[in-house]
Formats: C-alpha cells, sequence, structure tokens
C-alpha cells in the first residue's frame, strides 16, 4: 500500500513536471515579449527607419549655383519692375510719385535716393541735371506719335512705316521706362543734345556709374547691353535697390539678364 502511495505521489510529481514543460513550449511564451506579430505595426518604433541611413553622397546639397549668385531679391519687387518692348506697361498705370530737382517727378520711394546720389554728385564738384524722369503714359503717346508725324512730314511713308522708323528713337507708350517714375536721364547741363557716343565719356556719367550702385540705382542702358534692352543710353539711371544694383554691377548684367535668372 505504501509502495503503491509512493508510485502515485511519483506518478502525480511527473505529470505536473510534465505540464509545466509542455506549459513553457507553449507558442505564447517561447515568443519574445518585443517580438513583432502579424498584426503588430510593420515598423515598430525600435526599428530604426532605413532611409536616414543613406550615404553621405545621396544627401543633396543646396546647389551652390542658385544661393551663391542670386542676390536677395524677388522679381515681383516693385523696384525690379521690368518696362520693354515684352513687358507693357497699361496706359492706366500711375505710380505715386513726387517732385524732385529740375521740375521732374519721381517714385515716391525712391526719390530720396535719387537726391542723395545727385547731392553726392554734386559734392564731388559736378554740375547736374536731370533731362527727363517720370513720364506719364499720355506724355509718352504725345512724344512717339510727334516723332512719327515729323518722320513721315514730306514723304510717301505711311503711318505705320514712320511709326515703325520711330519706335528705333523713341520708346512707343507704355513700353518706356519712364513711365514707372524709376529712372532718370541725367547729364550736366540743360541744353546739349544727348548723343551717346559723344556724352559716354562725360566725367559726371562716369562718375554716375562708378557710384550709382551705392544709391540703389544701374547704368540701364549701357552699349554692351544694347542688344538686350535695345537702347543705348549713357544717361539713363534706374532705381532698382541696393542689392540688386550691387549685384548687377558686379557680375555685369542688365535687369533683363536679372530677372532672367528667377
Ligand atoms: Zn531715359
Amino acid at each position: 500500500m505504501v509502495k503503491n502511495k509512493k508510485s502515485i505521489i511519483l506518478l502525480v510529481l511527473m505529470v505536473v513536471l510534465l505540464v509545466l514543460i509542455s506549459s513553457r513550449m507553449s507558442p505564447q511564451q517561447v515568443r519574445r515579449p518585443n517580438a513583432p506579430t502579424v498584426t503588430d505595426d510593420p515598423i515598430p518604433e525600435t526599428m530604426p527607419p532605413v532611409e536616414t541611413e543613406a550615404p553621405a553622397e545621396a544627401t543633396p546639397e543646396p546647389t551652390p549655383y542658385i544661393t551663391e549668385i542670386l542676390p536677395n531679391v524677388s522679381r515681383n519687387d516693385w523696384n525690379l519692375k521690368l518696362v520693354n518692348n515684352t513687358y507693357v506697361l497699361a496706359y492706366t498705370f500711375a505710380p505715386d510719385v513726387v517732385a524732385v530737382r529740375d521740375d521732374q517727378y519721381f517714385d515716391a520711394r525712391a526719390a530720396d535716393k535719387l537726391e542723395e546720389m545727385l547731392s553726392a554728385a554734386e559734392a564731388a564738384g559736378y554740375t547736374v541735371c536731370i533731362r527727363a524722369a517720370y513720364r506719364p503714359f499720355s506724355t509718352q503717346a504725345y512724344l512717339f506719335n510727334g516723332r512719327a508725324s515729323q518722320i513721315q512730314w514730306g514723304t510717301t511713308m505711311t503711318l505705320l512705316e514712320a511709326e515703325a522708323e520711330a519706335r528705333k528713337i523713341v520708346a512707343y507708350p507704355g513700353t518706356s521706362e519712364h513711365q514707372l517714375g524709376l529712372c532718370a536721364d541725367i547729364m550736366d547741363n540743360k541744353d546739349t543734345t544727348m548723343k551717346a557716343e559723344e556724352v559716354e565719356n562725360l566725367p559726371l556719367l562716369k562718375w554716375l556709374r562708378e557710384h550709382c550702385a551705392q544709391y540703389g540705382f544701374v547704368l540701364r542702358y549701357p552699349k554692351d547691353k544694347q542688344e538686350i534692352t535695345g537702347w543705348y543710353e549713357p544717361w539713363h539711371f534706374r532705381y532698382v535697390g541696393e542689392d540688386a544694383a550691387k549685384y548687377m554691377t558686379d557680375k555685369g548684367i542688365c535687369l533683363e539678364e536679372l530677372i532672367a535668372m528667377f
């Protein structure tokens, strides 16, 4: 009986041991607590994203060209507004202008800069005279039509032919930068005819070429850009703001070329 009892106890112990072993071997217990299952998040937080480990050369650096060469300006800045045969001003365009010297008018936002530049030229010993600055559409139309009539007078030309000739001398209404109010034709007297080659080397114009950028101005129609701008006028200075003026002067580019970079 005692032997039987011992056998039963041994049997029970073996059964318990077997149950214990089999329960430790069950799949739920074998799996590590953090091991992913099908229902887990497909990218566990503990797994580093593969993309961030891309090789250094695959990380695109900002293109040095863009950051290096473009000044901190936008083509939509009021002072960079482009007016030419392609970018034509509406006849209703009317900037806010104020009176400046020589009975002329200039954009109110830049008139101080113009005066500052001209005063500096005077301080450097030059006589300064604004021959033309802001021109409303009607004045430009009057000038253009007058020149076309003059060309046509006494010839067999049609008006269209005369206007085509006039366009080589006077900007067609809407295409003149003078309508913007941001440019001035500057000379050292009120009277002499303005012939580009003859006045190119006037000491005043040379001084202005060298100093205008620090006041935010550029020589808008230099001879070497005539193919782009359509004009050669060594007296015509345009306000573009200091950043753009310095950049354009440093790089030797005209406004059309600057705008084309944006
Ligand atoms: Zn001009």
